[in-house]
């Protein structure tokens, strides 16, 4: 271990990735329930999906134009009686012949004797519409999408774990599964803590600021996926907070806190907490975010985040985002680190802890991003926060010199 590592732990840091590890530990995935595939956009499937039909259902054009015996073509250019006009939706009617072809629209059934499409810009068709005139040669399959060339019957769509994506919807509405076993999403409650705290337009007391957290945790809850529940704002109040804590597993699957988990001396969250649950109070050898708190009101998970408005987004990041995507059945809960570019100097100090910097990343001409900072770096000052689109993961150490490589967490 270095120098670093060791002095963190004298302060009685943990890691990053132990604070991690301890709370996915305690998040487990919701139990499996049927939704309706309207609903199910971002939630994760619980099992595979096998196809029990086939996509396409039958053979049909690609094109709009003739259905054709290719051997007819063969003599191309050539006249052919037309002898039936199919629209998509229609049942084929008629056997296409020997020196005959069927007026065709895309989607439409194949019909029988024909096994070749011919474009419609490929052909004339005579005024009276009884017979066209074929300019080309065209092979046997030819514009014609087969039965179950998309997926066959039997066909293991999708794996258990699939996040399901727009796509993924559209495949299953096609398979007339309009019902999917997912991991179903969890409801996630937020509050805020603090008597210094308002909300809404009115003047400010002196003393006084506006809740912001609560904001930026919905937000950040419903961009996850999961399903964000304001349980308002809480004053300093220990009988206060303990009725919010409470109540709150009657209307959500996991809570969210901001504030009161410090060393301050009217920071009840961490009483009430510790009273209702079992938490564990963790200093994280990281900045910013470092205290945190973890654990479980009966089955509930709940995140003790700090008050600072970038501290608790960053915390946020790092710990309660990766817990709800593995409540919401990700089997990759947390974000892809990527290695980027410092295109300024990214200076920190050093301190034991794991610098998440608020940065603008830019894609590089080589693919990697390029990073700067987004603004002040305070754990107040949210207003970089706003404007970055990434986190850079700076370890301790003097920082990262214009030039170096530097990984990120992009955030959107
Ligand atoms: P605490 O963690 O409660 O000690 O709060 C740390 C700092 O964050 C204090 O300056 C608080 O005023 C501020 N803070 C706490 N909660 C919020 C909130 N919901 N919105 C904005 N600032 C907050
Ligand atoms: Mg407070």
């Amino acid at each position: 271990m270095d120098g670093s590592g060791t002095a963190a732990l004298m302060r009685g840091m943990i890691a990053l990735t132990e604070a991690q590890e301890f709370v996915l530990a305690g998040c487990r995935a919701a139990e499996p329930v049927g939704v309706a595939v309207d609903d199910a956009y971002g939630l994760v499937t619980s099992a595979a999906v096998t196809s029990t039909e086939a996509v396409p259902p039958f053979a049909n054009t690609a094109m709009d134009g003739f259905a054709v015996r290719s051997v007819d073509t063969e003599s191309a250019p050539r006249r052919l009686d037309v002898v039936a006009t199919l629209a998509a939706g229609a049942a084929p009617d008629v056997t296409v012949g020997p020196g005959q072809a069927v007026r065709i629209m895309t989607g439409a059934p194949m019909p029988p004797g024909a096994d070749a499409v011919i474009m419609v810009e490929l052909t004339e068709l005579a005024e009276d519409g009884a017979s066209v005139e074929i300019a080309q040669s065209v092979p046997a399959g030819n514009h014609v999408r087969g039965a179950g060339e998309d997926i066959a019957p039997g066909d293991k769509v999708f794996a258990a774990g699939t996040a399901l994506s727009a796509g993924h919807l559209g495949v299953l509405a096609s398979l007339g599964n309009y019902e999917v076993q997912v991991h179903p999403r969890p409801r996630v409650g937020v509050i805020s803590t603090g008597d210094e705290l308002i909300d809404g337009p009115g003047a400010l007391a002196p003393g006084q600021i506006r809740d912001s957290n609560r904001h930026t945790l919905l937000a950040l809850v419903a961009e996850t996926g999961a399903e964000a529940v304001d349980l308002g704002l809480v004053a300093d109040d220990e009988a206060a907070i303990r009725r919010a804590i409470a109540d709150a597993p009657t209307r959500v699957d996991a809570l969210i806190s901001s504030g009161g988990v410090s060393m301050g001396a009217f920071d009840y969250v961490k009483v009430v907490l510790d009273e209702l649950g079992d938490m564990r109070w963790m200093q994280v050898a990281i900045k910013p975010a470092k205290p945190l708190a973890f654990g479980l009101v009966g089955s509930m998970p709940v995140f003790g985040l700090p008050g600072n408005p970038v501290s608790s987004m960053v915390s946020f990041e790092l710990f309660a985002r990766p817990g709800i995507r593995q409540m919401m059945g990700y089997r990759e809960p947390h974000r892809q680190r990527l290695s980027a570019v410092a295109a300024t100097d990214l200076r920190r100090h050093r301190d034991g802890k794991t610098h998440f910097a608020r940065v603008v990343a830019e894609p590089g001409g080589d693919g990697r991003y390029r990073v700067g900072f987004a603004g002040g770096q305070g754990s107040h000052q949210l207003h970089a926060m706003a404007t970055a689109n990434a986190l850079a993961i700076v370890e301790d150490g003097d920082g990262v010199p214009a030039g170096e490589p530097v990984d990120i967490l992009l955030l959107r």
